[in-house]
């Protein structure tokens, strides 16, 4: 993978993880985008602007194929249009949110649509509205990609957070409990993260959104809720007396000590 030098893009500066020293033996998987929008002249554009940005980038053009290859190809990120025929975006949405972690920019034609797709709660974690310009797309798209507090890309080495049976490995994105490997979804990594990198904060659900989903994020806070339970219980943490993800009443959440 190489940086173009100069790019003026947005994002293209303080990118995380630029390669300084990596071992050109090692495969290292590029960023993996998929596209699902049945107008070609709009896919084949943003495919251009991706793959110009050493992205990876897969394109559908239906809500079934797109589905398909989500599931086969795995994308970090997924572009997807609101309007397909047949399955249409939120339906195509709600079915990979089923087995994908990837983030979704949904593509609408209205910004009125946004806040009804909000509402709708399908999952998508950003919006953008048509007509857009592809330079501002891979910008989402890079933002989108430097949410993880810890880059996937791997510029730190730091060693793994030890709290009683749990290991994080930040390094790695890998939680093990005692000493098996928890396969944990990209959200959940990152709650945990987050928690545990400041092991004596107390966080807001608020401030995890901020810290997980960006600044940018609107919409209902209790969406953390969710992900804290579905993280407790593949940490086998008893919600009723926490060793691991700890409730701070009236607050959020802290990590306790693993005991
Ligand atoms: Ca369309």
């Amino acid at each position: 993978m190489t940086t173009a030098p100069g790019t003026a893009s947005p994002g293209g500066r303080g990118t995380p993880g630029t390669p300084g020293h990596q071992d050109p033996h090692l495969p290292k998987r590029g960023m993996r985008v998929l596209v699902i929008e049945d107008e070609q002249p709009i896919s084949r554009l943003v495919a251009t602007y991706l793959e110009r940005e050493n992205f990876v980038v897969d394109v559908a053009g239906t809500g079934e194929s797109g589905v398909d290859l989500a599931r086969a190809n795995q994308p970090d990120v997924i572009v997807l249009d609101l309007m397909l025929p047949g399955m249409d975006g939120i339906e195509a949405c709600r079915q990979i949110r089923t087995f994908s972690d990837a983030y979704i920019i949904m593509l609408t034609a209205r910004t009125d649509e946004v806040d009804r797709l909000i509402g709708l709660s399908v999952g998508a974690d950003d919006y953008v509205t048509k007509p857009f310009s592809p330079r501002e797309l891979v910008a989402r798209v890079r933002a989108m990609l430097r949410r993880p507090r810890s880059s996937t890309l791997g510029v730190t080495a730091e060693p793994p957070r030890r709290f009683g049976e749990l290991t994080i490995d930040t390094a790695a994105r890998e939680a093990q409990l005692a000493g098996e490997p928890v396969e944990l979804t990209r959200t959940e990594f990152d709650l945990l993260d987050t928690l545990s990198a400041a092991p004596r904060v107390a966080f807001s659900r608020r401030q995890l959104l901020e810290q997980v989903w960006g600044g940018d994020w609107y919409g209902d806070d209790h969406v953390i809720d969710v992900h804290i339970a579905n993280l407790r219980h593949k940490l086998e943490d008893d919600p009723r007396a926490p060793r691991f993800v700890r409730t701070v009443r009236g607050v959020g959440y802290r990590m306790g000590e693993g005991r």
